[in-house]
């Protein structure tokens, strides 16, 4: 991606009404629904789920759900994959098997939605906030290593705070609106530091760096199927493993950890129902057969804007990086600082024109639960907390 902060107005503001003539133009041409996200389903959505219904297997056990694990392995590239309830199931329960104990810090980014933070909570951990880079909107490698530097010590337990005197057990990067974080400094940065790494890849399904696809860098990556995802299953998570053991015991654990009997309902440790329903997974299914052709209709949303964008003063489109492919998941306008304070009047402007655009997610440490947390400098976050908005980015109606 590629923010520079050029081109402003001699009268330095923003052209609100060519912006959103520019959306507007984009959106009809490509035939995207104004909203910011909705699913499209044009596959064997119906078929499958009236599957479920004439045979009976709606709930907890089904083959959906083995096909959904197989069809993300497969696709991801993960050794297995596990399907659960959702994507905040799926990072509370990929932290929990990494050792993330109570008393433990998790550096995780500011700029996020609150699941990560949230899930770093349920362990009894403390979230770390860290700061992110310009290029990728997700955690700086570079300056979190400088950081570390300055406020951890290495012991035969790992990595630990010396101001706070708490173990710093995880890395969660998060790949911001499906665009990589940068990983290769980041993995080598973890294995210096012994820090687990858990990458949230709750955005990124269909995004790769350098080849690979996002959330199998780490010990265990986390994907959502919530209704706003690239790929909806109603409802739902999953967690990717390159260790089969771990999956399995994943799969145990998520799954009210009872030992397989003819009748006896034997539990060998304290599990939780996070299953995924197999109605849920038979439309996961038939969207996740789609994908192929909701990312290349993305992408090519994604580059007309920045197309369109490209001689706007003040307003930027984020690119990937020739070593990157995202999603598109969201599209966004970064506002150029000078002109950030205009940032509700475009929010205003566009809204109330029906085309939807929302801000990024008011950052973790500015939450009510989280303002005490530890933080290094998030002087980056707190510039595109300021800049970011998102605009309309749905799969075209018709097929791409
Ligand atoms: C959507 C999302 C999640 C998890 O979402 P669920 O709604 O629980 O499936 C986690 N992290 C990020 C960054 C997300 O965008």
């Amino acid at each position: 991606m590629n923010i520079n902060r050029t081109n402003i107005t001699s009268e330095g503001s923003l052209p609100m009404e060519q912006i959103v003539a520019i959306i507007r133009s984009v959106i009809e041409e490509l035939n995207v629904p104004s909203t910011l996200h909705q699913p499209i389903f044009r596959g064997h959505e119906w078929e499958y789920l009236k599957d479920c219904i004439d045979t009976g297997w709606v709930s907890s056990v089904g083959s959906y759900v083995d096909r959904i694990e197989q069809m993300l392995a497969e696709y991801t590239g993960a050794k297995r994959a596990v399907a659960v309830v959702n994507g905040t199931a799926a990072l509370f329960i990929a932290l929990k098997l990494a050792g993330v104990e109570p008393g433990d810090e998790v550096l995780i980014p500011t700029l996020t939605f609150v699941a990560t933070a949230n899930a770093v909570v349920y362990c009894g951990a403390t979230p770390h906030f860290v700061d992110s880079e310009f290029a990728t909107f997700g955690t700086d490698p570079a300056k979190l290593d400088h950081y570390l530097g300055d406020i951890a010590d290495i012991d035969s337990e790992g990595a630990r705070n010396r101001f706070t005197g708490a173990r710093i057990k995880a890395v969660v990067p998060m790949h911001t609106f499906g665009h990589p974080v940068d990983l290769d400094p980041l993995v080598e940065l973890c294995s210096r530091w012994k820090l687990e790494m858990i990458e949230d890849a709750a955005e990124s399904l269909g995004s790769f760096y350098k080849e690979r696809h996002t959330g199998t860098f780490g010990r265990i990556g986390i994907l959502s199927f919530n209704g706003n995802k690239i790929v909806t299953a109603g409802g739902g998570g999953a967690l990717l493993f390159n260790n089969e053991a771990e999956a399995k015991l994943a799969k145990h654990l998520t799954t009210t950890a009872r030992k397989p009997h003819k009748w006896e309902f034997f539990h060998d440790m304290l599990g939780y129902n996070f299953r995924m329903p197999n109605l849920n997974a038979a439309l996961g299914c038939a969207q996740l057969e789609n994908l192929p052709d909701f990312l290349a209709s993305k992408r090519k949303l994604a580059l007309r804007y920045i197309e369109a964008f490209k001689n706007v003063p003040g307003v930027k489109v984020v690119k990937d990086s020739p070593f990157t492919k995202s999603n598109y998941w969201l599209n966004a306008l970064v506002l150029d600082e000078e002109v950030a304070s205009q940032r509700d009047a475009l929010l205003d402007a566009t809204n109330e024109n029906g085309i939807m655009t929302r801000p990024a997610w008011i950052l973790m440490h500015h939450l009510p639960m989280y303002e005490n947390c530890p933080r290094m400098d998030l002087s980056v976050a707190e510039s595109l907390e300021k800049r970011i908005v998102n605009i309309p980015s749905s799969v075209s109606r018709i097929c791409a």
